[in-house]
């Protein structure tokens, strides 16, 4: 059995629909009609968490402008039959049958058009209100640009949401067996791939060799990239990868970072999770779609959702 061939096909965080219409973000008389549109849908948005309903169908819950807190306002983008998007934060409102849910819970459950929704609308919370202020001067920054741009008002410095791009990696041996690692903080049943932050000045595939080496020493080879997906569990971008190593050599894990590593056939994979010695992957992550594209399938075990 050979690695599947082909990026990866599937990525819960990935699948956002909507037209982010980045051209009307400076557009006043634009926006101002839209906010104006009892037809607008508006996400409240407060730590990472957003109105569902998880019956019959996962879903968010939208609330009219009239409806949203005061404040600020982000425009999410403009569906196909021209309904515009917004996500004001803010606590949100008691609404019947509804109940709040962050990206872990429902991220990999809901459609697409609402799961790009969530994710952008998560991102942009988070870097709002953890970058108030400007990083030159300590001053308040004001919100610009419908929410995708900050800028400050005594040095005129404009500010972007941040992205942090992390490397996460697929290493095979000659025998088609997948490394596998647990890290200091988790479960004692919990394993992953490697994965880490890429360091300024460095490429992507210089940060896939240098994590590869330090957290187990071992070189890489073949690196190749097959696909991302946002990750704003803060704010990060998942970046994923497949490379190669000699499985024939130690594994030298770094203390600090790795608790344990080792090589897994499928086989050996599929009996230790059925052993109950590691616990199957979620859908949401993008190393479980790496796992998944390399196992050839759903692996035993493998929450639906
Ligand atoms: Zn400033």
């Amino acid at each position: 059995m050979t690695v599947t061939e082909g990026p990866l096909e599937w990525l819960a965080l990935a699948r956002g629909t909507l037209d982010r219409v980045a051209l009307k973000r400076r557009d006043d008389a634009w926006l101002a009609d839209a906010w104006a549109d009892p037809a607008t849908r508006v996400l409240v948005v407060q730590d990472g968490r957003t109105l569902v309903t998880l019956e019959p169908e996962p879903a968010l819950v939208f609330v009219a402008p009239g409806q949203a807190p005061d404040g600020d306002r982000w425009l999410l983008g403009v569906d196909d039959d021209g309904t515009a998007y917004f996500a004001v934060p803010g606590e949100p409102p008691a609404v019947d049958g509804a109940e709040t849910a962050g990206l872990r819970r429902v991220g990999a459950l809901l459609a697409d058009r609402d799961s790009g929704l969530l994710t952008h609308a998560v991102a942009l919370e988070h870097w709002h209100r953890t970058n108030r202020f400007c990083p030159r001067c300590g001053t308040e920054t004001r919100v610009t640009s419908a929410g995708h741009v900050r800028v400050c008002p005594q040095d005129g410095s404009q500010h972007f949401p941040r992205v942090d791009p992390a490397v996460i990696m697929l290493v095979t041996d000659a025998d088609d067996r997948i490394l596998l690692a647990r890290g200091p903080q988790w479960p004692a049943d919990r394993r992953s791939i490697l994965a880490g932050f890429v360091e300024p000045g460095e490429s992507l595939e210089q940060a896939v060799a240098r994590e590869v080496l330090e957290e187990v020493g071992l070189a890489v080879r073949d690196v190749r990239y097959l696909g991302s997906q946002p990750w704003p569990l803060p704010q990060s971008l998942m970046l994923g990868f497949t490379a190669t190593a000699d499985g024939t050599l130690p594994l030298r894990p770094d203390p600090e970072e790795i608790l344990d590593a080792g090589w897994y056939t499928r086989d050996e994979l599929r009996a230790a999770i059925e052993a109950k010695e590691i616990v199957a992957p979620g859908p949401l992550s993008i190393a479980a779609q790496l796992i998944m594209r390399w196992y050839g399938g759903e692996l035993p075990g493998m929450p639906a959702f």
